[in-house]
């Protein structure tokens, strides 16, 4: 008689699959075909039916220096054999020595509080930052303001402060103290306004959100350098300026969440680089160890690190996991950094960046394109049913494009609000470590791709 086992053991990795694993962002007899990745090597993985795709995602925007990098692996392992494992309620040398190169590429001086994922690098800056305006006579500042359509994470906190709704309406109640203003969306911009006073306004919208909220209540303002997940949308720098130059004027704290940003995405080590501001925090994750291990980061300015001291209450930053800055994952982080320093694939990313937009952009006269924008190896492609009523292109044309590209070996992402309609940009963020020849086959694939759909 076949036992249950028996039946286990002749399943395909992909039945077996179907049957045990619960994949992310998925429903109950998903139609979707499970894809099983077996291999990466540089910007290229291999599925378990032996497909190759080149990874224009780079994982979840995440795989910065490439697939492959036995020196990685190397460190890690290194670093295990020595010594595996300490919490950092004590410490640690890769800890310590990752935390001082951070502080050398911020270009600043911060403490590094190590965490395991980006949602849990926002928790701590959450958290941080309530505590720091209770211990600066200033307890009623709990609130936190951030931009519709930004992505901040999938725990309770970071997902309130997340503002996609379709992602959240679900789990509610959240938690409270969460607000969200307008981010810009330059593309969508109301006519006749230029991009700097369109900018302008939407720094103003949060300056008003701020007042009315009353400011002695606001902790915190959370926000990418550029909205990376809700569609790649690129502010000006005045915004980002003026936002910077209104939280000091009201006593709040600017957070930036670097956790995409970060690592060379953009063409610079981190996405805020691009401005003149120099963030209370920043959030770090993904391009830390290029996904390689779990790691993240919470680089506090001192000054807010100083208000923890002593002072007779209890001032300890009351808040430990398990994981945090693991010894293998700092060693790796640090050889991740070491990489990027000795290839220079920060400034690859700057050009390669340039490259792929200077070549798409000849993308913006199909029918069903509105608008080709970019910041580094960061590309977003905004699909449209008519480039003058900009009415976002159907999720049937999207979607198209998307396995269209697939079909000829290439993946690239979708993202946007689905709520409001805008789940219509396509976004390209292959591993900064691409050849031109990687890069060369990016452009033909999505060109070939976009003439094939031109009707
Ligand atoms: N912030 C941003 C900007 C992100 O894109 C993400 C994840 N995509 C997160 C935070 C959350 O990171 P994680 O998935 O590691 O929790």
């Amino acid at each position: 008689m076949k036992t249950a086992k028996d039946a286990r053991q002749s399943q395909s990795i992909v039945e077996k699959d179907r049957e045990n694993v619960w994949h992310h962002i998925s429903q109950y007899n998903d139609k979707k075909q499970p894809v099983v990745v077996t291999e990466g090597k540089g910007a290229w993985i291999t599925d378990y039916a032996g497909n190759k795709y080149l990874d224009g995602m780079s994982g979840l925007w995440c795989v910065n220096v490439g697939y492959g990098r036995e020196e990685l692996a190397r460190a890690a392992y290194e670093q295990m054999q020595q010594m595996a494992y300490t919490s950092m309620t004590q410490s640690h040398v890769p800890g310590i020595e990752l935390a001082e190169k951070l502080n050398e590429l911020l270009d600043d001086d911060y403490m590094i509080f190590y965490s395991n994922s980006g949602s849990d690098a926002n928790e701590v800056a959450f958290k941080i930052a309530r505590q720091y305006h209770q211990q600066n006579g200033e307890p009623a500042r709990h609130k936190f303001i951030s931009r519709y359509r930004a992505y901040h994470g999938g725990s309770l906190g970071a997902l309130s402060a997340t503002g996609q709704a379709l992602r959240k309406y679900k789990y509610e109640p959240l938690t409270s103290g969460f607000l969200h203003v307008s981010p810009p969306d330059n593309y969508r911009r109301p006519a006749g306004v230029s991009v700097k006073e369109y900018n302008l306004q939407r720094a103003q919208e949060l300056e008003d959100k701020i007042v009315w909220e009353q400011a002695e209540t606001v902790a915190g303002v959370i926000m990418e350098p550029l909205i990376t997940g809700g569609g790649i949308l690129i502010p000006d720098r005045v915004y980002v300026e003026k936002v910077q130059e209104i939280c000091k004027k009201h006593g709040v704290l600017l957070i930036i969440d670097e956790v995409i940003c970060g690592f060379g995405r953009t063409g610079k080590m981190f996405g805020h680089q691009h401005f003149d501001i120099k963030p209370d925090m920043v959030t770090m994750a993904k391009g830390l160890t290029s996904a390689y291990l779990p790691l993240s980061v919470t680089a506090v300015r001192k000054d807010i690190y100083k208000t923890f001291e002593d002072n007779g209450e209890n001032s300890h930053f009351r808040h430990v996991n398990t994981f945090g800055g693991n010894p293998a994952a700092c060693a790796l982080a640090l050889k991740n950094i070491e990489i990027m320093e000795r290839e220079n694939l920060v400034g690859r990313s700057a050009v390669l960046g340039e490259r792929l937009q200077q070549e798409l952009a000849e993308l913006a006269d199909h029918p069903f394109v509105g608008d080709v924008r970019g910041l580094g190896f960061l590309m977003g492609i905004e699909m449209v049913e008519d480039k003058n009523t900009k009415k976002p292109a159907s999720p049937d044309r999207v979607n198209k494009i998307i396995s269209d590209c697939k079909a000829s070996g290439l993946i690239i992402g979708k993202n946007g609000d689905t709520v409001a309609g805008y789940n219509n940009i396509l976004a390209i963020c292959p591993p900064l470590s691409c050849t031109d020849e990687d890069l060369a086959f990016i452009i033909s694939v999505v060109k070939k791709v976009f003439k094939e759909n031109a009707s």
